[in-house]
C-alpha cells in the first residue's frame, strides 16, 4: 500500500522520509518554510519574554535605589529639556 505524496506540502516531505528517499525540491521547499516560520514566531516570543525580564529588573533595581533612580531620573529628564 503506497499513499500519495501530496509534493510541496510538509506532509509531503515527511511522506518521502517514511519511504527513505531523499525528499523532492518542493517538498523540501515546504518544510524549509515551515521551520523558517517556525524560528520567527519563537524568535518573537523569546524577544518578548526577554524585553519581560529586562523590566522586571529594571524595576527591581528602581524599588532597590530609589533615591538614586530619582537623581538620575531627573538628571536625565533636565538633560533632555523636560
Ligand atoms: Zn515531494
Amino acid at each position: 500500500m503506497t499513499a500519495e505524496i501530496k509534493h510541496g506540502t510538509r506532509g509531503g516531505y515527511y511522506a518521502h522520509r517514511r519511504r527513505r528517499e531523499s525528499p523532492c525540491t518542493e517538498c523540501r521547499a515546504a518544510i524549509n518554510e515551515y521551520v523558517k516560520e517556525y524560528r520567527e514566531r519563537k524568535g518573537t516570543t523569546r524577544n518578548r519574554r526577554m524585553e519581560t525580564a529586562r523590566r522586571a529588573a529594571m524595576n527591581e533595581v528602581r524599588d532597590n535605589h530609589r533615591a538614586e533612580y530619582e537623581e538620575i531620573y531627573q538628571r536625565i529628564k533636565t538633560e533632555h529639556g523636560l
